[in-house]
């Protein structure tokens, strides 16, 4: 509510450009326990950078692998294109509050200030830069609901890159309008598994009747890449070099706080693969890592998807064909696909590595939520901030409501910053099924989860 205390905090804290950040936040330097190295699947050692170079392009794996730099300027060329929608603005959700009755304060960094709808647009912009640096002549991806196949479409568009894009079948059906605007960008979009690659002949030979995941599509994507010259396969999620990227929302975010003289006290963010809570935390985190701060930060996972909260900290595939190095996170096992009434996004089996690392050594908290309790908080959030939200950044505004209601019964004031990172105009389907009240939720049972498990490969000696 904006009481007489508040009278100097506006709704909106617009960042003029020359408030921009100009380079990531590298969060793996302040890091005592650093995230493990991606290892070779067949001898089981750290993958070198000339292994990666045939899979990555150049100066991404160099940022993949740099657990030490700190600062990375961010390219001019970079900059330039964030300015088409960045600053993004952090708002006041005083109309929440106020519907809550509580004295939480709460805020949201909007990344939704692009058409692609969604954070993802400031990794994918770098990603098709360093490609297009490389003289690459495209790219390959897999998306899942759409939102970063549909930035790197925009991204590619700007920097005349050809893009192919495996998207996941259910999606590909399930959405045809996200479908066009990546093909109005001039992206090629293939549904996901597809006769098109060797994998995805095995995998509809062995599942003809599947609706594919997103293991799936980046078997495909990468396969895509490996029979093309001239193109190397980029990942939205879940990668160091990715969290890089999207370090400039939490960055902003800072900027922004200290411009209205406010210090947070629990930070949430939705987690898929990582990448929007890691860079929303990320310069937050460095803080708390130093010893100069402490915060809450708190990562949300679907209850139907729950990686941080069941999953297993091991090494695993990042894809189901195994075609990918493995990667130590906290995973469900990667043949792991959510029971077909999942609707909420946030499908991937694993997690990122840096944040899984940062969560297994105590620095952040972890809850799993069902479908119907996100969809009521996107409704909630609708009605009273204006803004229909992605399923999945809702999952954000569940447990910011959550917390809310804890100062509510306690009387205390905190301030909870969350990350709304997309629109959900694209997700009608499960609104849908949300408002004709025929939404259900599904929690894994342990059985199943263990059966999931027991396929993670063997894991390196200690
Ligand atoms: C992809 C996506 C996510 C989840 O991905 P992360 O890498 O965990 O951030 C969350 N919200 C939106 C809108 C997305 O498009």
């Amino acid at each position: 509510m904006r009481t007489e205390k508040d009278k100097n905090i506006p709704y909106k804290v617009y960042l003029d450009e020359s408030e921009m950040p100009t380079s990531w936040y590298n969060v793996r330097a302040d890091m005592k326990t650093k995230p493990a190295p991606l290892l070779n699947p067949g001898t089981m050692e750290p993958m070198k950078a000339e292994e990666l170079a045939g899979v990555f392009c150049e100066e991404l794996i160099a940022q993949e692998l740099d657990d030490d730099t700190r600062d990375y300027p961010i390219p001019q060329e970079i900059l330039d294109f964030y300015k088409m929608y960045r600053p993004s603005p952090l708002v006041r959700a005083y109309w929440l509050e106020e519907k809550l009755q509580t004295p939480a304060k709460i805020y949201y960094k909007f990344e939704v200030t692009n058409t692609s709808g969604s954070h993802k647009l400031n990794s994918a912009t770098a990603q098709a830069y360093y490609a297009k640096k490389q003289g690459l002549k495209g790219v390959t991806t897999e998306t899942g609901a759409g939102q970063w196949g549909t930035a790197l479409s925009m991204a590619c568009a700007y920097l005349d890159l050809d893009c192919l894009v495996y998207m996941v079948k259910v999606s590909y059906e399930q959405k045809p309008f996200r479908r066009e605007v990546m093909r109005t960008y001039g992206a090629t979009v293939t549904a996901s598994p597809s006769d098109t690659t060797e994998i995805g002949r095995k995998i509809l030979a062995e599942n003809p009747g599947t609706t594919g995941s997103l293991g799936c599509a980046i078997s495909e994507a990468v396969e895509a890449e490996l029979v093309r010259d001239g193109y190397k396969y980029v990942l939205g999620s879940v990668l160091n070099q990715v969290l890089l990227h999207q370090s400039v929302i939490g960055l902003e975010t800072q900027t922004a706080l200290r411009k209205i003289g406010v210090e947070p006290d629990i930070i949430i963010g939705c987690a898929g693969g990582g990448s929007n809570l890691g860079g929303l935390i990320s310069p937050f985190m460095g803080e708390k890592l130093r010893g100069e701060k402490d915060y809450r930060f708190i990562a949300v996972e679907p209850a139907s998807c729950p990686s941080f909260t069941r999953g297993q900290f091991a090494y695993d595939f990042a894809d189901t064909g195994k075609v990918c190095p493995l990667a130590k996170m906290y995973t469900l096992g990667s043949g792991f696909i959510p029971s077909a009434n999942h609707a909420g996004g946030l499908r991937y089996h694993g997690m990122s590595p840096i944040l899984s690392q940062l969560y297994h050594d105590g620095y952040m908290e972890a809850v799993a939520v069902e479908q119907t309790s996100v969809f009521e908080a996107a409704e909630l959030f609708a009605r009273c901030e204006g803004i229909l939200p992605a399923p999945e950044s809702s999952h954000a505004i569940r447990v910011a409501i959550d917390e809310a209601l804890k100062c509510k019964e306690t009387g205390e004031e905190k301030t909870i910053v969350f990350g709304l990172t997309g629109t959900g105009y694209f997700d009608m389907v499960a609104y849908e099924q949300f408002n004709n009240g025929s939404m259900n939720d599904y929690i894994p049972t342990d059985e199943e989860l263990a059966k999931y498990a027991a396929t993670l490969p063997p894991q390196p000696a200690e």
